[in-house]
């Protein structure tokens, strides 16, 4: 639907589903469902990880309850500076909680690593991060992941809610653009 513009498709739409029922079915036995510290709390970081996210929440087989953040990393707009700014907050408090922040994908992981420095001052029982894709070339800061959907090169992707320039989200595989779309 966006004519040239995908050179080629890194992962399929059956791929991407199959990894997920693999990986819902990993956290599903990492979080007892009558836990004391209530349902599984999971933070979608927005927008990027808006499609993950539902589908990984219905793919679990625990209760969940679903919180948004969006957070602005300064720098270009393909490369992040790990300075971070917070675009939308919780609109709860998650201290006591079992929390799996739900990423889209981790480059530098300079993002990543403010966010989850910054969420474990507010006191939650367990605070980990589940990513479809992660970029292991491209790591500028360690940063402890407990599920990985995909390793992937160091390439600019597109879809299954990745954007460029706020396109390319609703594509349902994930894919990689043709320079022409840059220049
Ligand atoms: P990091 O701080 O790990 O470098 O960057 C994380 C954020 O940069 C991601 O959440 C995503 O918004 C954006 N990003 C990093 N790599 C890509 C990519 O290949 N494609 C798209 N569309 N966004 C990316």
């Amino acid at each position: 639907m966006y004519g040239d513009d995908i050179a080629s498709v890194l992962i399929t739409e059956d791929e991407i589903k199959a990894k997920i029922e693999e990986l819902a079915e990993l956290v599903a036995k990492r979080y007892p469902p009558d836990s004391p510290e209530g349902d599984l709390l999971l933070i979608c970081v927005l927008k990027g990880a808006i499609f993950f996210m539902t589908d990984f929440a219905r793919a679990l087989t625990i209760p969940t309850q679903l919180e948004f953040m969006a957070v602005s990393s300064y720098g270009s707009s393909t490369s992040s500076s790990g300075v971070v700014r917070i675009m939308k907050d919780l609109d709860k408090d998650i201290a006591g909680r079992n929390v799996l922040i739900v990423e889209d994908i981790i480059d530098s992981g300079l993002t990543l690593s403010w966010l989850k420095r910054n969420l474990s001052t507010r006191n939650p029982a367990s605070l980990e991060v589940v990513t479809l894709l992660r970029k292991p070339d491209a790591l500028r800061t360690p940063v402890d992941v407990a599920h990985v959907g995909f390793d992937i090169p160091n390439e600019f992707v597109v879809g299954y809610g990745l954007d460029y320039a706020e396109r390319y989200r609703d594509l349902p595989y994930i894919g990689t653009l043709n320079p022409a779309v840059y220049s």
